[in-house]
């Protein structure tokens, strides 16, 4: 990813041989928000406080597990117009899971979404960034598009404030998608770092003249 800066912890997992959506290509600067495997019932509810405050709108890949232990909160998220997107059931990494089991952890997201808000997703970001050819021909089949990301402030280390805006301004650039987590699968981290940080990555943008735009209006610019 050309516009990393340099991080001592993490780089982006990426198969060069199955292209997925990064960014929107576009030259307005533009940026999209999403959230990954929530909804938690500690931070997602904060999370949405802010977005309201600020009239962000989100894109939140959620997990189907999750989804279903705090009903309320899907469909709070869904009742305040963010974008809804399937972020697998259980959170497995896909290319070590059989066959049957990739097309089951895809299929019962979406009928969980679907059962939650009347919308089956047409979004859908794979864990750990990791997918092979079976995910893709499972995405083919429920007519789900992969979005990965193409800025993130490694929020699950817990990075200050400071060190959060450093790298998110630094990968400012028209189109952007932002990764962010509200829930907690990967680490049962708190997500208090996310949501400190979240308030000042808006506003940061704001001032460098980006806006935030909702992604189920920009599919067709993903790329
Ligand atoms: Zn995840």
């Amino acid at each position: 990813m050309e516009t990393l800066v340099a991080n001592p912890y993490h780089g982006v997992p990426r198969l060069p041989d199955l292209p997925i959506a990064t960014h929107l290509e576009t030259d307005a600067r533009e940026l999209v928000l999403t959230f990954d495997d929530g909804p938690h019932p500690d931070w997602s509810g904060p999370i949405l406080d802010v977005l309201a405050r600020k009239q962000v709108p989100a894109t939140f890949f959620l997990v189907g597990h999750n989804a279903r232990n705090h009903p309320d909160l899907v469909r709070r998220m869904a009742a305040e117009g963010h974008v809804l997107a399937n972020h697998t059931d259980t959170h497995p990494k896909l290319p070590e899971i059989a066959d049957a089991a990739v097309d089951d952890e895809i299929a019962r997201c979406q009928e969980t979404l679907e059962a939650l808000t009347g919308r089956r997703p047409s979004l859908f970001r794979p864990t750990y960034g990791r997918y092979d050819a079976r995910v893709a021909r499972a995405l083919d089949r429920e007519g789900l598009t992969a979005v990965q990301w193409s800025m993130m402030t490694w929020d699950w280390l817990a990075p200050t404030v400071a060190e959060a805006l450093a790298w998110h301004g630094a990968q400012l650039a028209p189109g952007g998608i932002s990764l962010l987590h509200d829930g907690a699968n990967i680490r049962r981290d708190s997500r208090e770092a996310t949501l400190a940080m979240l308030p000042h990555l808006i506003d940061q943008a704001r001032e460098a003249g980006y806006t935030w735009v909702a992604l189920d209006q920009r599919v067709h610019q993903l790329a």
